[in-house]
Order: C-alpha cells, then sequence, then structure tokens
C-alpha cells in the first residue's frame, strides 16, 4: 500500500492525477481532504497533474452555467493553497479532446449492471435533483476513468466519496490490459487524508453544491457567519462522539485540524460552554489556519490573466500526453 510518505521517499517513481469539478469554490473539505496532500507530493518533487472535470459540471443543470468562471477560481484556489504551476499540469477537460476518445473503448470494458451499483453514483443523483438521470450521469465513473488513465498515474489523492469511482478506473485499466494484451495502463491506487470525508455545516459531508460548505476564499467575517449557522444540538456540555453527536463532532474536527491538535483536547478546552463557544472557537481555528492563504489568493485574484495562462500551458502539456497515449491504445486495439 502506498503511502505519501513512501511516495515522497521516492519522488522520481510516482506520478499523481487528481482533480476536481468546477461547482464552486473550493473549501475545506478539499483543503483536508486532497489538496494538502497534492501540495505535499508536489513539494517532494512527484509529478503532478490537476484535471478541472468540466463536462462533468454538464449532469449538474443548475449550476453548468459558469464552469468556465469557476475553472478560473480553481486555479486561483490551487496556487494561493501552494499548487505551483511551473511544477504541476493544470488543465480542463474540456481543453483535451483525445480524454473524450478514451472515452467509447473504456465504455466498452464495463457493464451497465456494475455502473448502476457504484454508490457514489447514487448519492450523487440523489443529490442532483434530476427528474432523470442522464447517460452522462450514468457514466461519470468512466469518464472519471479517462480524466485519470491518460496520464497513467499511479497514484490518486482523492476523498472517500471517490474510492468506488476509482475502482471502475482500476478495474477498466485491468480489463484494457488484458482484452488487450498490454501493460499500457498501471492500476491507480487512492490517497487518503487523515480527513477523508469532512463534514459541513449540516453535519453531512461538505460539498460545493450542498450549501453546507466554508470556501477556503470566504471572508473571515463570512466565514463566522456559516458556522453561527451550523446545526448542532442540545447539550451544552461539549463532546467528541462522532456516532452520537455528528454536527458537533464535526466542528470539533475542524478546528483540531487548523490547530493540529486531538479534537477531545478542543473540545475539554469548551467544556460545558454550549453551541457558542463551540462555534466561536471553531471560527477562530478557521480563520487563523487560513489567514496566509487568503491573503496570498487575494494578491493572486489581481491578475486573471495569469489564471488563464496557467489554464492554457496546462492544457498543451495534457494534450501531448494524452494524444500519445490515445495512440498507444489505437495501437494496442489494432486500430489507427
Ligand atoms: P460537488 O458538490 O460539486 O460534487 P464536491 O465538494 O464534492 O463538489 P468535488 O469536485 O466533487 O467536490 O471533489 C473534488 C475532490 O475533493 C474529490 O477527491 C473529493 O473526494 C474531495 N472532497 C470533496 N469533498 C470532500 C470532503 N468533504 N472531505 C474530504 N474530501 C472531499
Ligand atoms: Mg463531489
Amino acid at each position: 500500500m502506498l503511502t505519501l510518505e513512501s511516495a515522497c521517499r521516492n519522488p522520481e517513481r510516482h506520478r499523481v492525477l487528481t482533480g476536481d469539478r468546477p461547482t464552486g469554490p473550493l473549501h475545506l473539505g478539499h483543503y483536508f481532504g486532497t489538496l494538502q496532500n497534492r501540495v505535499r507530493l508536489q513539494d517532494a518533487g512527484v509529478e503532478l497533474f490537476l484535471v478541472i472535470a468540466d463536462y462533468q459540471v454538464l449532469t449538474d443543470r443548475d449550476v453548468a452555467d459558469r464552469p468556465a468562471v469557476h475553472a478560473e477560481n480553481l486555479v486561483l484556489d490551487y496556487l494561493a493553497a501552494g499548487i505551483d504551476p511551473e511544477r504541476a499540469t493544470v488543465f480542463t477537460h474540456s481543453s483535451v479532446p483525445a480524454l473524450n476518445q478514451l472515452l467509447l473503448p473504456f465504455l466498452s470494458l464495463v457493464s451497465v449492471a456494475e455502473l448502476g451499483r457504484n454508490p457514489t453514483v447514487k448519492d450523487e443523483i440523489a443529490h442532483s435533483r434530476q427528474a432523470a438521470v442522464s447517460g452522462l450521469m450514468f457514466t461519470y465513473p468512466v469518464h472519471q476513468a479517462a480524466d485519470i488513465l491518460f496520464c497513467k498515474p499511479d497514484l490518486v489523492p482523492v476523498g472517500q466519496d471517490q474510492l468506488p469511482h476509482l475502482e471502475v478506473t482500476r478495474t477498466i485499466a485491468r480489463r484494457f490490459n488484458d482484452r488487450y494484451r498490454t501493460d499500457l495502463f498501471p492500476e491507480p491506487q487512492a490517497l487518503l487524508s487523515p480527513a477523508p470525508l469532512l463534514a459541513g455545516t449540516d453535519g453531512g459531508k461538505m460539498s460545493k453544491s450542498r450549501g453546507n460548505a466554508i470556501p477556503l476564499g470566504a471572508t473571515e467575517d463570512e466565514t463566522a457567519r456559516l458556522i453561527r449557522a451550523a446545526t448542532t444540538d442540545a447539550d451544552r456540555r461539549i463532546g467528541y462522539d462522532p456516532e452520537r453527536r455528528p454536527q458537533v463532532s464535526g466542528l470539533l474536527r475542524l478546528a483540531a485540524l487548523c490547530q493540529d491538535r486531538d479534537p477531545h483536547a478542543v473540545a475539554e478546552d469548551i467544556g460545558s460552554g454550549g453551541a457558542a463557544r463551540l462555534k466561536a472557537a471553531v471560527t477562530e481555528a478557521v480563520n487563523e489556519h487560513l489567514r496566509p492563504l487568503r491573503a496570498r489568493r487575494t494578491a493572486l485574484a489581481a491578475d486573471r490573466g495569469h489564471l488563464r495562462q496557467v489554464l492554457r500551458a496546462g492544457s498543451e502539456r495534457a494534450n501531448a500526453v494524452a494524444d500519445t497515449t490515445l495512440a498507444e491504445v489505437r495501437a494496442a486495439m489494432g486500430s489507427v
């Protein structure tokens, strides 16, 4: 099993791909779930690809209107968090046509029943507020396989919700290699952080599209307002018990991650102070932790041209890699 430490020890042996959907600003769930690991791997010298999965946003009609703006803002969040465009390749799915050509052979390698069983697709469908499930939504994990496998990474830093998707990618890699008697694709492994499923202000998975997120780029006042509106319970004695008190425990965990402490210790400090003291402590911890990132973000936001340039350069590099892989796939399949 690959760990962050082992990958960082031998950076030249690894390649990482990971990404986000441009459905809104990045939040603390991304930051503690995958973004910190991406930056650590990059800083250790591991080659990093970041895909902004803009075509996947077409599955959410209510937010499909501004993916290009969201994509630029994702770049802003990445750079503020420490992604270095000189070392990492940041690109949008839509700017790399070969990805969609990988999709058809990949679709032939999975059954409809397998896609129907995918728990993350089921969950995303349940939250999509759509009357009918589109073919695009249903085949989501297969697009993701193309987005991942084109650059043949061995490691994918993701949150826990992505594990079933990554399993589909691994299956596709294995079946492609078996069917065409090749070793073209590695079976990439997931890299989970210690916070693989950070809770939002309602106690459920923090998500851009569920109205429960604390964006990295929020102001300190907005952060305070979001945390003040978080759901808690009536017990004034604050304790860390994720099973019985998911909302209070989610908030404690957030403060603990920001302060690099144990959530039980954070709870001890608050004692019988109730939800108001808990929320004040969490707000302070989050704002304190994010202050340097937010300062960098504000400075970077002044130059939108630079953000677009990062995407252009990333897209050029990703296209070169994807075209090579597509040629190899065609050769393996015996077609030209
Ligand atoms: P959406 O609501 O549009 O699906 P999202 O907030 O779930 O947005 P994604 O772009 O789908 O964000 O996910 C990007 C990456 O961040 C994935 O690897 C995902 O697992 C991870 N991630 C998202 N939310 C969390 C979270 N709350 N805790 C840990 N990791 C997360
Ligand atoms: Mg998601």
